[in-house]
């Protein structure tokens, strides 16, 4: 398997540290409001690669921190707690926005059939181990403390910058216009890793500790909680394009520190979902979820396919046009497979098996090609096989896909079996089209042919004329295409 590690900025071929564990830690979610599509873009392709570890033979252990505390409005440690904001804006308190926002995003996560992760620590849930790689830090003169706040002395160490060779002028996070500049700071980029004292005193959480009551930085959270849960080192480090600097860059800088030894060997960086105005972020507002999609419509797999569509290495932009494109695509799939006819007398085609099952692995072990797994996909329903072998390979392959390819052609067979005989109603469209709005006239149509308002019922069929959508009526249902 061959991943393109971001610290090295060359496409690696995969060996874990250990024959029998893969140490997975993914970076998780601030929990002070919905994640948008944009995050779960990126949760979607971690799963992808977790799947696929496992599907190639790997035993993986993944652990995500949930940031519920330190997270402030610049990720150059500055501005208010993001948590503090969210509490203020719902008249709640922190723990309960972190408690209903957590739920809230694993409730997405299980919407777009992301798997749990083996071990999910709320960040608040870690602070003596925060302490233990302070003090150590401090110990070894790679910390300082200064106006009240425990800073990490980027100073110290001979290269910083792992991600991108910048120069400090342009990457002087804690500067930005309208941002105050942190005088504590030795070095511009010197990152807090205790606060005691912030200009917002009004912080919820703090703690005790031997530089007095305060509460942790976020960076020093996932090298915290990847510790915890790892140990001394890690295999894969997962987040967002956005968090290679400050945020993985600082928490290389102080697990090495503090540990004396290389901490992760690869770093897989997921990059961004765009709208036609840049970036999708929380901070901007609006921003789109999984319950909007769903709304409008959408089931959310769709939009798992849509990431899948395309590489994770390359900006994604989103627009409903788009979208529209990937739910035609699922339904033309899931129709195609539902067309599948196995029979009890149908043996598994090894050799065909093997074949198909050879690409699909072979794509993913590109350096996570999803768009060249899924054309794997429409290899099986063409290769020349029986259909019980095709079914055999689509569920094999749903496994990292996670489509849920064989439970929805199942239940549209069933819905199309059963229509005629129960006096149901079906809405086909022609090569498995899927179209909320044609599909809404049609149930009006019907609707209006039940109250015997006929008038209405051919006026519909004129509208849809008019939209290109040619109607026939069939035994248990309408058919329709477009024109
Ligand atoms: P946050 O909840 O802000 O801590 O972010 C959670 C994860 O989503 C992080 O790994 C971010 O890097 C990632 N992320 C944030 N914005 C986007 C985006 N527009 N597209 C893809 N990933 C994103
Ligand atoms: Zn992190």
């Amino acid at each position: 398997m061959y991943l393109y590690n971001s610290a090295t900025r060359k496409r690696e071929e995969f060996v874990p540290n250990h024959p029998d564990i893969v140490k997975m830690y993914t970076c998780g979610p601030t929990v002070y409001h919905y994640a948008h599509i944009g995050n779960l873009r990126s949760y979607i392709m971690e799963d992808v690669l977790e799947k696929t570890l496992r599907y190639a033979g790997y035993n993986v252990k993944r652990v995500m921190n949930i940031t519920d505390v330190g997270h402030l409005a610049s990720d150059a440690d500055t501005g208010e707690d993001k948590m503090l904001k969210g509490a203020r804006r719902e008249h709640k308190t922190v723990m309960e926005i972190a408690k209903f926002y957590t739920d809230a995003f694993f409730d997405d996560c299980k919407k777009l059939n992301i798997k749990y992760p083996d071990v999910v620590e709320p960040a608040t849930n870690c602070i003596d181990q925060y302490i233990k790689i302070i003090s150590g830090l401090l110990e070894k003169g790679y910390a300082y403390q200064a106006g009240g706040n425990v800073y990490f002395d980027t100073s110290k160490l001979e290269r910083y910058y792992i991600f991108n060779d910048h120069d400090e002028e342009d990457l002087a996070v804690g500067v930005r216009e309208g941002v105050e500049e942190d005088t504590n700071k030795r070095n511009k980029n010197d990152f807090v890793l205790w606060f005691t004292k912030s200009k917002f005193e009004d912080q919820a959480l703090k703690w005790d500790s031997p530089w007095g009551v305060g509460y942790p930085g976020w960076h020093i959270e996932c090298s915290g909680i990847s510790m915890k849960y790892l140990g001394e080192d890690l295999d894969i480090h997962c987040g967002g394009i956005d968090n290679a600097f400050p945020h993985h860059t600082n928490e290389i800088a102080q697990s090495e520190s503090y540990l004396g030894h290389k901490w992760c060997n690869y770093w897989v960086h997921v990059h961004h979902l765009n709208t036609n105005t840049g970036k999708m972020s929380k901070s901007k507002g609006e921003f789109l979820t999984v319950n909007l999609l769903e709304s409008k419509g959408y089931d959310p797999l769709v939009y798992r396919l849509f990431c899948l569509q395309s590489h994770y290495r390359k900006n994604l932009v989103f627009s409903y046009e788009n979208l529209d494109n990937a739910a035609v695509t699922y339904q033309k799939l899931i129709t195609r497979i539902a067309a599948l006819t196995p029979d009890d007398t149908q043996e598994i085609d090894r050799a065909a098996f093997d074949a198909c099952k050879e690409k699909f692995l072979a794509a993913l072990g590109n350096d996570l090609n999803t768009s060249l797994a899924l054309t794997a996909v429409y290899d099986v329903l063409k290769y020349k096989t029986n259909d019980a072998t095709k079914l055999a390979l689509l569920a094999d392959f749903d496994q990292v896909l996670s489509l849920d390819l064989i439970q929805r052609a199942e239940k549209k067979r069933q819905e199309l079996e059963a229509a005629p005989k129960a006096g149901g109603f079906a809405i086909v469209g022609e090569d498995g089209a899927s179209d909320p709005q044609v599909e809404a006239l049609i149930t009006a149509r019907q609707d209006a042919k039940k109250a015997k308002n006929f008038g209405e019922a051919d006026r519909i069929r004129d509208q849809l004329k008019e939209q290109g959508i040619e109607i026939t009526d069939v035994p248990g249902g309408v058919k329709w295409k477009r024109i």
